[in-house]
């Protein structure tokens, strides 16, 4: 699949054109070259990672607020497999149960950003250089320690609003 956010064609310069494809609606076409550029775009995961009514935080790249943790996800992989993986390579611990709670598009790193809620099998963090500092906060606390005005904040709100405490919360 190549990349639709091109005005010309990569391979012969010409301007690409708007062309109906079956089922998807209008796709960027190169009529030289006969090829289709569909939209392309990262995707990302970000978790909250959840211990016995505890959330972990973490402050990274010298940042000073608390964020959650969060990654890439690989070409090939699923939202699930990469937030397992990225949980266990930045803090060490190991998911048992997990949800997908909400997603959202961050234009300023044309990421989709998908956001999980991780339950782990113990609190024994074990971060990795990625990581400054992490730390347990209680579900409310949380709510007031972590980055202002973030997305991080948008998706942990929801979460506080609309899983913890409520039996959908299980996991
Ligand atoms: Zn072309």
């Amino acid at each position: 699949m190549k990349n639709g956010n091109f005005t010309y064609c990569p391979n012969c310069g010409k301007k690409l054109e708007l062309k109906e494809v079956k089922d998807e609606g209008l796709i960027k076409y190169c009529s030289s070259c006969n090829e289709f550029f569909f939209p392309q775009f990262n995707v990302a995961c970000s978790m909250i990672v959840v211990y016995k009514e505890e959330t972990l935080l973490i402050k990274q790249y010298n940042g000073q607020d608390y964020i959650l943790v969060a990654g890439y996800i690989m070409q090939g992989e699923s939202a699930e497999k990469a937030a397992i993986r990225e949980v266990k390579e930045e803090v060490g611990l190991d998911v048992i149960n997990l949800r997908i709670l909400k997603t959202k598009y961050f234009s300023k790193s044309n990421t989709l950003m998908i956001n999980l809620c991780c339950e782990v099998k113990d609190n024994k963090v074990l971060s990795n250089y990625e990581v400054d500092s992490y730390k347990w906060f209680s579900y409310e606390e949380a709510l007031n320690k972590i980055k202002p005005n973030s997305l991080a904040k948008e998706f942990y709100l929801n979460y506080f609003n609309n899983y913890v405490g409520k039996e959908k919360c299980i996991i």
